[in-house]
């Protein structure tokens, strides 16, 4: 009966993690997809703790370590998530996909152990009979433990890019040096799968000489060697190049979660392990396509080092013109037709709020509002879409980036709120940037343009934007916040 109601609470779980996913897709739904998954999900772990029986036999009787385990990572991970700022978000989607490919690594290491020691005890006459790991569960088990470390330390690497801590870091001959940890990777990991089987019937001498040859050493430097590479992968690639290897990272943990699956032939966790392998190799696909460029280039490349870097010590392009709030409320107010693009610097600002005041009270003048979303504005994919459901814009205000290029023509001005990257003009006419190719949105299209940021500082990618100095643009300096205040009060009063 126990292993009936188990099923039946993996296959809730499984099909709540499918029906989350879908859920997931549209801003409107995915809050609600996010908490369906998380039921399914607790529903599964709460099956197991209390109906799981082990093959002896007997329930899971270890609760106080279990509960406190759960109690703590519970803490962690609920005050973890309400502290957290918008901007720190794909931080901390890092540090939580290291952890859990840290798991993932540790179910291998303690199934490799587990099975050594359980698969020993058959002793007779001084030799080992039934000693026999399965070629098939010991393939799973390399797998499992060199994609969840290389996860884990890739993650922890990009989670120090992000918050600024770790710098990118490339050496000479740095690609030779990853593809021979990769060798020596493959060829230890087919060495055990080799040798395991073969320690059947060996006498106990022999077997005692083997443990220690196969166990601490060989499984060990697996291990560092898989961790080391995660760290070289991750290190030389540039910061604006984050997103895609944090996806694709994202994608390893859930490769290493679904071999714990076929491990434990555990449904739940094979589906959940399949749906983030190919959900995160999607979007690893698609924000490659969203930048122009190949997912070779973005591992092999480093983005935002030399060209960009090159460019920005080249100085400012000319001059530019700046607008003072009343001009700009004035041009805003008069429109019969803004588009907003909200960038990383609205986030940094929180200044989501204030933006819908402002296209509220526009609206209400009779200007049509509507906003253009790149699909990398932020820091981190749908980050806009995120901060601006926060503050109950509409989501049919929302134009993504093909849409809302057809209709910047139509606009009587473009207002850029701390976005820069994706409104460079750069990336379509300048070979030699370093986001040549990268779609961006025209916004330069529109009647006129107005940028609201700090200073004339670059943006994410280091480079300087051509737009800022276009004549029909107009630089509106401050924080966004502020500015925006400004904004609605000048046009409350008008
Ligand atoms: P950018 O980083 O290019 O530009 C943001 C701009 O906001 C800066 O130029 C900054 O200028 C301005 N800014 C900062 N703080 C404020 C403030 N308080 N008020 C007003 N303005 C402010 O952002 P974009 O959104 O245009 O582009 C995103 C970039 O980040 C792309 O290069 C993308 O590839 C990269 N990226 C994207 C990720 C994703 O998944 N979405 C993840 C990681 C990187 P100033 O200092 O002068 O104010």
């Amino acid at each position: 009966m126990d292993q009936t109601i188990l099923i039946l609470a993996y296959l809730i779980g499984s099909v709540t993690f499918i029906i989350g996913l879908k859920m997931l897709s549209h801003p409107e739904t995915a809050r609600r997809g996010n908490l369906v998954a998380a039921a399914g999900m607790g529903i599964a772990i709460l099956g197991t703790i209390f109906l799981y029986r082990q093959s002896e036999g007997g329930h899971l009787h270890n609760y106080g370590w279990i509960f406190s385990g759960l109690l703590v990572g519970g803490v962690i991970g609920v005050v973890a998530a309400r502290r957290v700022k918008m901007t720190a978000m794909p931080e901390m989607v890092s540090m939580f996909n290291g952890m859990g490919g840290l798991c993932a690594a540790l179910i291998a290491i303690s199934e490799f152990y587990h099975l050594l020691h359980f698969n020993t005890t058959t002793v007779q006459g001084g030799f080992v009979l039934g000693f026999h790991i399965p070629k098939g569960e010991m393939v799973i088990i390399i797998l499992e433990m060199i994609i969840g470390s290389i996860s884990f330390s890739g993650s922890m690497v990009a989670f120090g890019k992000l918050n600024g801590k770790v710098k990118d870091f490339a050496f000479p001959a740095q690609q030779l040096v990853n593809m021979s940890i990769m060798a020596a990777l493959l060829i230890l990991g087919i060495y055990f799968i080799w040798i395991t089987p073969h320690l059947s019937g060996i006498s106990l001498e022999g077997l005692s000489q083997y443990i220690p040859a196969i166990s601490p050493y060989v499984f060990c430097a697996v291990f560092v060697l898989a961790l080391s590479y995660g760290i070289l992968f991750v290190l030389p690639i540039g910061g604006a190049d984050m997103p895609v290897v944090i996806s694709l990272l994202n994608s390893c943990t859930g490769i290493a979660a679904a071999c714990g699956g076929f491990l434990y032939n555990n449904a739940v966790m094979l589906t959940g392990g399949i749906l983030v392998g190919s959900a995160g190799g999607i979007l690893t696909v698609l924000m490659c396509k969203a930048m122009n460029r190949s997912l070779g280039n973005v591992l092999l490349g480093s983005f935002g080092g030399g060209a960009a870097a090159a460019k920005t010590s080249g100085g400012t392009q000319g001059s530019y013109k700046e607008i003072s709030v009343n001009d700009a409320a004035v041009v805003l107010a008069y429109a019969h037709k803004v588009m907003i693009v909200p960038g990383y610097g609205l986030a940094v600002a929180q200044a989501q709020h204030a933006c819908h005041e402002l296209e509220k009270l526009l609206e209400e003048r009779g200007v049509q509002v509507k906003y253009a979303i790149h699909p990398v504005a932020g820091r981190m994919p749908g980050h806009m879409n995120v901060l601006l459901a926060e503050a109950d814009v509409s989501y049919d205000k929302l134009e993504e980036m093909d849409e809302a290029n057809s209709e910047f023509p139509t606009a009587d001005c473009v207002l850029v709120l701390g976005a820069n990257d994706v409104v460079n003009p750069a990336a379509r006419k300048d070979p030699s940037s370093p986001i040549f190719g990268m779609p961006i949105l025209e916004v330069e299209q529109a009647r006129t343009v107005i940028v609201n940021k700090r200073s004339m500082k670059p943006g994410y990618a280091g480079i300087e934007n051509d737009l800022f100095f276009e004549p029909k643009t107009s630089m509106l300096f401050g924080d966004a916040k502020s500015v925006l205040q400004q904004l609605t009060s000048e046009i409350k009063n008008m």
